[in-house]
């Protein structure tokens, strides 16, 4: 059985005490939350103090990217280690607005991934379609190149205990438009189809695949009841306590 994994992508928004707030917010709605792992991405700027809200809750913390070099000059970038010390449970790794607005490819996003991996933090790999690849019929061909773009190199181990995948349809990220629960559940039993190509059976059907791309409380029951579908990632909708923890209701 795998266990559903909810987590809130908050992206560029709230400052550090609005980031202060919705943590404890979160905190205070899911304390009774005992089935689905609970998982949050404030900013580089509130992760530190977002850590200390949630010390000891069942909320974990996420950090929304990471540079892949140790240190050095690298302006405007954060290294593994430094997210490692606030407690870092998770890294978000090669989103579609990382990929399409600063240069981000499967190159970097396997680089990344085996930093975080190394140093004992989880990975949350996002993949994913634009409309345009879709329609030209090339979806299958682009999922193929960046899951074995992100996972080259990672171990049956890692795969098997610290890699959680995240399929969102480019078009559907901010806009409103969900991917039907079908539509969905077809593109997840693929995903799942080529984990097992490259790790077996056993590790396909441990790896956790969450949804992204405008899922919110009205259509997350539908989504989540999908044989394939073990969570999601959430933009829009992970902005407000009461809104999220609706998406958990759904996989409680
Ligand atoms: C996201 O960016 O990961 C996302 C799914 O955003 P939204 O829920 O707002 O579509």
């Amino acid at each position: 059985m795998r266990q559903y994994i909810i987590a809130g992508n908050w992206k560029m928004n709230k400052t550090v005490s609005e980031s202060v707030q919705l943590a404890s917010d979160i905190v205070a709605a899911v304390k009774d939350v005992k089935k689905t792992e609970v998982v949050i991405a404030p900013t580089y700027l509130a992760a530190a103090k977002v850590a200390d809200v949630i010390k000891g809750s069942n909320v974990k913390l996420a950090i929304q990217d990471i540079h892949w070099k140790d240190q050095g000059a690298f302006t405007g970038k954060v290294s593994v280690d430094m997210v490692k010390e606030i407690g870092a449970d998770y890294i978000i790794i090669g989103h579609s607005e990382q990929r399409q607005y600063f240069h981000e490819t499967d190159e970097t996003v396997n680089l990344k991934v085996k930093k975080t991996l190394a140093a004992g933090i989880k990975v949350i790999i996002c993949i994913g379609e634009t409309l345009e690849q879709r329609e030209t019929g090339v979806l299958k061909e682009v999922l193929g190149l960046q899951i074995k773009g992100a996972l080259a190199g990672v171990s049956a181990e890692d795969a098997d205990k610290n890699v959680v995948l995240a399929y969102e349809p480019v078009w559907a990220i901010g806009t409103g438009k969900t991917a039907t629960d079908e539509q969905a559940e077809e593109v997840h039993a693929y995903i799942r189809s080529l984990i097992k190509e490259i790790y077996g059976e056993k590790i396909a059907e441990d790896m956790r695949i969450q949804y992204g791309g405008s899922m919110k409380g009205a259509n997350a029951a539908g989504l989540l009841a999908q044989k394939d579908i073990d969570g999601g990632l959430i933009g829009g909708a992970g902005l407000k306590a009461d809104t999220f923890k609706a998406i958990i209701d759904a996989a409680e």
